[in-house]
């Protein structure tokens, strides 16, 4: 093996047999942060609605919809953090899974269509900051505009991963560790909810979508491999019986439940 490997794959550090990546907003979440913002201090829901149908359907890039919804929002970055902080809950599920996982070395990597700062903040309070510390968060972020302040009225713009149409294109983080020869590749998992999490779901060996949600319509219009959560508990049992070696991936991905 390389010594250049664990660099360019960080999830590789503690040489782990499965790694999980999974999205954030909505995910590891209970609402999603971006679709608040939007909903609450933007241009509401109905806009936001159809802006993820055109991505959901192919008619629109993710990335230009996506920038449209935060640039209708012009709170204060700041306020827009507090305000986050008292609305948006951690899934039920989630602390758990998590204490196992650090546990059993299954490393989590969350690759989010969302703004680091904001990712980070929201751990921070919900999880506590010694474990933000633990994971390690690839995602968009965030820049002032025009001169301003990022703290100031209109004064802050997303800033985009890559330049895919995704914004943040997920699978550019996962592939590398999918490509590993056989004998030391990790299993794959991977959980999302939305049109975020297109770019990500080809990827993994095995992917969680949660139910009921835009991730579920498009894996099944793409044919592509899933199984369904309602929450954290739900992956946790799953995965649990995949590492104990008692479930295969290919047992798990039953769909639509
Ligand atoms: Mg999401």
């Amino acid at each position: 093996m390389g010594s250049a490997l664990p660099i360019a794959l960080p999830a590789l550090k503690t040489n782990p047999k499965f790694i999980f990546f999974t999205d954030f907003d909505g995910t590891i979440t209970v609402q999603d942060s971006n679709d608040y913002m939007t909903d609450n201090l933007g241009f509401g829901t109905a806009l936001r609605k159809e802006g993820n149908a055109d991505v959901l359907y192919g008619r629109r890039d993710f990335r230009d919809s996506f920038r449209d919804m935060l640039d209708s929002v012009k709170t204060p970055f700041n306020e827009c953090i507090d305000i986050l902080r008292q609305n948006i809950t951690l899934d039920p599920g989630f602390k758990a899974f998590f204490e196992w996982a650090s546990e059993n070395n299954v490393p989590i990597v969350v690759l989010s269509g969302g703004m680091t700062p904001v990712i980070r903040a929201l751990l921070a309070h919900l999880l506590g900051e010694e474990a933000v510390d633990t994971l390690q968060i690839v995602s968009n972020d965030v820049a002032p505009r025009d001169g301003k302040s990022i703290n100031e009225e209109g004064g802050w713009q997303i800033v985009f991963h890559d330049d895919s149409g995704f914004g943040h294109d997920k699978s550019l983080e996962i592939r590398p560790y999918a490509r590993l020869p056989a004998e030391e590749r990790p299993v794959l998992f991977y959980a999302g909810d939305g049109v975020s999490d297109l770019s990500a779901a080809k990827e993994t060996d095995l992917l969680f979508a949660k139910s009921g949600r835009d991730l579920v319509t498009y894996c099944e219009k793409e044919e592509v491999v899933f199984t369904t959560f309602n929450d954290f508990s739900d992956i946790h049992n799953t995965v649990k019986e995949i590492v104990a070696g008692k479930l295969t991936v290919k047992e798990a991905a039953t769909g639509r439940k």
